[in-house]
């Protein structure tokens, strides 16, 4: 079953004021992606990888084409942690994870998340107290406490330690095993990549295309084998010379 249903023909930003500015993101996109995948995108800085989730989150719909996202007799729930955590800085953490929620916030599920992410010590801190490695935590929270059907990640573990990179990323996969859900994720790193995901999908420089369209199949759950990653790695390069000038 195809969960998202991408058929972007053209995407140009027009500075109102500048038109001879303008500047072709994406020329003519098709993707798909099944229900409960784990997509990581891969591409330049500049590509166009935030500019297609925006239009996918709905937050942009400047654009020609058609994006459907599944399951049309309800409205699915979309996470979005963002490329930047952006914190209200007037509310402390916990405020900051509930305000996504019109009604009765879910405690017991904020609680274990908090827990799970090491920051059950610091709910009642202002952002601004907070690393940056902290406050990506709190937006990673706070897109998985709705419980999403769709979550948006946008580079998210960018400016956290390895460490604690390897603990968040180990904390996404639990979460996305005990309650699967489709995950179209930004990254950089290709090695996080191939632990993480089902399929890599390389995009060209803009205007965006897919470059290559890769599944991953290396055995789930236990993808922290670094011998098996580099083989992968390697195999990947010499199949698809073409990806090393969009890392
Ligand atoms: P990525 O996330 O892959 O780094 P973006 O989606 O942020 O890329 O940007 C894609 C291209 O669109 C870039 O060249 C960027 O400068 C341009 N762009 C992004 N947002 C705007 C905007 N609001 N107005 C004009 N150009 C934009
Ligand atoms: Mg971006």
């Amino acid at each position: 079953m195809t969960d998202i249903e991408i058929s972007v023909l053209d995407k140009t930003y027009r500075p109102e004021h500048a038109a001879d500015r303008q500047h072709k993101a994406i020329a003519d996109l098709q993707l798909r992606v099944a229900r409960d995948q784990f997509v990581c995108l891969l591409g330049p800085s500049g590509c166009g990888k935030t500019t297609l989730l925006n239009m996918i989150a709905g937050l942009d719909s400047q654009y020609q084409g058609q994006i459907r996202i599944g399951r049309l007799a309800s409205r699915p729930k979309i996470g979005y942690v963002f490329q930047s955590p952006r914190l209200l800085p007037w509310y402390d953490v916990r405020r900051n994870i509930e305000l996504v929620f019109p009604a009765k916030p879910p405690t017991e599920l904020i609680d274990a998340l908090l827990d799970a992410m090491q920051l059950g010590d610091v709910q009642h801190e202002f952002p601004e107290r907070l690393s940056l490695g902290m406050q990506r935590r709190v937006a990673i929270i706070r897109a998985f406490a709705i419980d999403p059907d769709l979550l948006l990640m946008d580079e998210p573990f960018v400016s956290l330690d390895a460490p604690s990179a390897r603990q968040v990323r180990n904390l996404l996969y639990t979460l996305w095993q005990q309650r699967p859900h489709t995950v179209l994720f930004v990254s950089h790193d290709l090695r996080e990549a191939i632990a993480l995901a089902d399929r890599l999908i390389f995009l060209s420089p803009s205007p965006m295309r897919i470059v290559a369209d890769i599944v991953v199949d290396i055995p789930r759950p236990l993808r922290n084998d670094e011998v098996q990653i580099e083989t992968f790695r390697g195999t990947l390069y010499s199949r698809h010379p073409q990806i090393a000038d969009l890392l």
